[in-house]
């Protein structure tokens, strides 16, 4: 018998398993809206032409070789990174007050973050936004951290609840750490004001509550990366510390490269060395140093004035194809008198519409019309295009009539 028998099997994860599903179905319109990765007009994946530009330049220099990079990654693309997310000019950068490690994506600097804090940090209880990605809770428990949440979204509004958060953070013992969404708030695409912004962090600051960052999306929300991540500049201006977790997947296109950064901007520039060399303890046992493709490929496109152009416009495409569905599918059940308000289709911002239909619902139109999404309603509008608008829009008006 084997030492493993007693093993249950675990549940599919709720956003893969949308996946699973999908690929079972044998219908020639089915469509996949759970995926969160860009999709072509036509439906395919793209990899940017400045990607394949850096690429190509990365395997005719000879001189590269596969050793080892240090714990913390590649230096080059560490500065680059804080740079992207704080500012060319940011204070905290050229004060040396800002440590950077490069991580596996998004979700490894999150988790790197996360057990440094469960080490170092005096508070233990994290605030998550409710609702949030399914894998913040998972990471920042297996870190050791309380998980508590706040008020996020107002489903009858399908907006920001934005007293229920201020209450929710007035609330929070001291010292709390709190988890935000840079921009393009996953998964309900709902971002506070830069008004709401300030009166958080004011609220933040005054009760000394840690921001930890969760960039993901930067330049593929709005189109534009400075305008993406004012946010996390505005809590950096005023002089306090957070945590920053960035990711590539999404704006490079870099998903499976897992290319990503963990900064923590300090108060002081005695204090970043010291930072820096505990979490390098953190990272030794957990993958011993990082993968050196991926990020060869950011740091070359990032310290490259032309090809950084180039990819701002390829960034800026994407975005705006996303603007441009949402646009599709308001106006396609607007014109066919669906009930119900669908405004929040235009208002919402990046990857994501939250579209606001139950699980029955969104049962229902895998059913019948073959349509794939999160049971929460969200559906990727980067699955989607003008060609597969028109089916949606029938498949969500029998949904709700
Ligand atoms: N945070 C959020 C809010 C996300 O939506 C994602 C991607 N789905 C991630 C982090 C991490 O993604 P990755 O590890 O692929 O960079």
């Amino acid at each position: 018998d084997s030492v493993f028998s007693h093993i249950v099997h675990a549940p599919e994860d709720p956003i893969l398993g949308v996946t699973v599903a999908y690929n079972k179905d044998q219908s020639p319109v089915k469509l996949n809206l759970g995926v969160g990765a860009y999709r072509t007009e036509e439906g395919k994946p793209l990899v940017l032409n400045v990607v394949r530009k850096a690429e190509r330049l990365l395997v005719d220099d000879n001189s590269r070789v596969k050793e080892y990079l240090p714990i913390t990654g590649l230096a080059d693309f560490n500065k680059l990174s804080a740079k992207l997310i704080f500012g060319a000019n940011s204070p905290a950068v050229s004060e040396n007050r800002v440590v950077t490690v490069q991580c596996l994506s998004g979700t490894g600097s999150l988790k790197v973050g996360a057990s440094f804090l469960g080490r170092h940090y005096h508070q233990k209880i994290i605030y998550i936004p409710l609702p949030t990605w399914g894998n913040h809770p998972k990471v920042f428990t297996i870190a050791g951290l309380s998980v508590k949440s706040y008020r996020y979204y107002n489903p009858s509004t399908r907006g920001l609840d934005f007293q229920g958060l201020l209450e929710d953070l007035g609330n929070a013992p001291n010292g709390s750490i709190v988890l935000l969404h840079a921009c393009a708030h996953n998964p309900t695409g709902v971002d506070p004001t830069p008004h709401q912004w300030d009166q958080i962090r004011q609220l933040m600051r005054a009760k000394a509550l840690l921001p930890f960052f969760d960039s993901a999306y930067q330049g593929f929300a709005s189109g534009s990366l400075d305008a993406d991540a004012d946010a996390v500049r505005k809590f950096v201006a005023d002089g306090g510390e957070c945590l920053a977790a960035q990711s590539y997947a999404k704006n490079m296109g870099l998903y499976g490269e897992r290319v990503g950064a963990l900064s923590i901007v300090c108060k002081s520039a005695d204090v970043a060395p010291r930072v820096e060399s505990q979490l390098k303890l953190v990272i030794r046992p957990m993958y011993s140093s990082p993968p050196i493709h991926g990020a060869s490929i950011v740091a070359t496109i990032l310290k490259n004035e032309e090809m950084y152009r180039e990819w701002t416009v390829e960034l800026k495409a994407m975005a705006d194809r996303i603007i441009r569905m949402r646009q599709q599918l308001f106006y396609a059940l607007k014109d066919k008198g669906t009930p119900g308000d669908w405004s929040h289709i235009v208002k919402q911002i990046g990857m994501f519409t939250f579209t606001g239909l139950n699980s029955k619902q969104v049962e229902f139109m895998a059913k019948e019309y073959h349509i794939y999404m999160t049971s929460d309603g969200r559906i990727s509008m980067a699955g989607l295009s003008s060609k597969t608008v028109p089916h949606l829009t029938e498949a969500i008006h029998a949904a709700v009539s």
